[in-house]
């Protein structure tokens, strides 16, 4: 049997946890190759942490290269086109031919499209992170606004668990009193996939801190001058610091395809995370999976990583012979609530009917256990 190409489009969660498993499963023969832009990548998770001064940045990432010493084929350079009907993609680093693709692009950031959002503070990358961090240094005193510009976004509590890290920060500061902090997001409940009644204690939790939340509030634009945030509703907000989650769309070497739907995203069958295409596969940000309420399934690492596994055991399995699985759809996060405590929240998204998530109370045990996932992480165990 000639050796097969599997080609992995991305680096990040998914990519990483198909090339491993692939790597794992198949003879040598068989080549498993990754193509990122970046050689390190960083744990998005930790970003929080970073802008409260709880961590440092050579501290939430890891080298791709380490996937060189586990026999993938890891080529730094930019994707730059995907040639669907001759099984190639085009990269910086010269053109590589597939049997099977698997897209793992994640998804990235349009700063320019709502009004003014370039200028304001975010903590969704690394950069952005640094520079909130270097502001909040100096920031003592004020209304600090963070607004979810648009749905869907990556990990839905993080908006939340900044903000109690900034409540945890500025107490210990001796200033919360002296600082506002407000979230405005679109969702009309905060954390609505828990179900109505664990979302109105958590907003009621959020209430307790002081930590006011504006629910189905979309932004429309920031006047850095006036430093006023608008939104969609007619309400404005003054401030003195504007956080945003910016708007997130996929990578434009996958809307430049047509395996996109029309908000830009990868429709994949939700059992297998096959594209239209034969032969590609897309895992992870960059696609939309239904749940059966008709939500997509939530942006988050634990389902790319899930999915990437998915996809790397079932070709595997075409290739070698064996059975092929589907993807369940479960998943976990934690959320820090800052002074040592986090909580669960963990479910079954594929479930009939509804998403079964399960929300628990913030304790010590689970701060514990996001910081073993950082470390595991660090060390590719995730
Ligand atoms: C603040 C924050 C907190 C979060 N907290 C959590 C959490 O606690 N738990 C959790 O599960 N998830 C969390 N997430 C979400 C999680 O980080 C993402 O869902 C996850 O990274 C998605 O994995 P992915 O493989 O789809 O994409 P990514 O991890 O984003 O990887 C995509 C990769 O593709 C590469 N790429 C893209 N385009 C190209 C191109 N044209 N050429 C070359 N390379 C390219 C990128 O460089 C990148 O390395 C958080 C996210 C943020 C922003």
């Amino acid at each position: 049997m000639p050796g097969k190409s599997i080609v992995i489009l991305g680096g990040g969660f998914g990519g990483a946890a198909a090339a491993r498993t692939l790597r794992r499963l198949l003879p040598a023969e068989h080549a498993v190759t990754l193509v990122d832009r970046l050689r390190h990548t960083y744990l998005c998770g930790s970003l929080p942490w970073l802008i409260v001064g709880e961590r440092e940045p050579d501290k939430i990432s890891r080298s791709l290269g380490a996937l060189r010493q586990r026999g993938v084929r890891y080529l730094e350079a930019e994707v730059q086109g995907l040639d669907l009907v001759n099984r190639r993609v085009m990269t910086s680093g010269g053109g590589l031919s597939y049997d099977s693709l698997v897209i793992a692009t994640g998804a990235e950031y349009d700063w320019d499209a709502v009004p003014g959002a370039v200028n304001a503070h975010s903590f969704y990358n690394l950069e952005t992170a640094r520079k909130l961090r270097a502001a909040l240094r100096s920031f003592h005193k004020g209304c600090i606004v963070i607004a979810v510009s648009r749905l869907p976004y990556k990990c839905p509590p993080a908006p939340y668990e900044a903000a109690m890290l900034l409540d945890a920060m500025f107490t210990e500061r001796g200033v919360r009193k002296e600082v506002d902090i407000h979230i405005f997001t679109p969702e009309p409940a905060c954390l609505g996939l828990a179900g109505a009644q664990r979302s109105a204690q958590f907003k009621a939790y959020l209430g307790k801190r002081s930590i006011t939340v504006h629910n189905s509030e979309t932004l429309a634009g920031i006047d850095a001058d006036s430093r006023v945030a608008r939104f969609q509703s007619g309400e404005s907000m003054a401030y003195d610091l504007m956080i945003t989650v910016p708007v997130h769309r996929s990578a434009a070497v996958v809307r430049a395809t047509s395996l996109t739907n029309q908000a830009g995203w990868i429709p994949v069958d939700a059992a297998t995370l096959a594209s239209r295409q034969p032969g590609v596969y897309a895992i992870g940000d960059a696609t939309v999976v239904p749940m059966a309420n008709g939500s997509p399934l939530p942006k988050a690492g634990v389902f790319a990583s899930a999915e990437g596994d998915l996809v790397a055991r079932n070709l595997a399995a075409e290739i070698l012979g064996g059975q092929a699985a589907c993807f369940a759809g479960e998943g976990y996060c934690f959320v820090d609530h800052g002074k040592g405590k986090g909580a669960l929240i963990r479910g079954a998204f594929l479930s009939p009917g509804q998403p079964q998530v399960e929300l628990t109370s913030p304790s010590v045990r689970w701060r514990r256990r996001k910081e073993r996932f950082e470390a595991d992480w660090r060390s590719w165990k995730i």
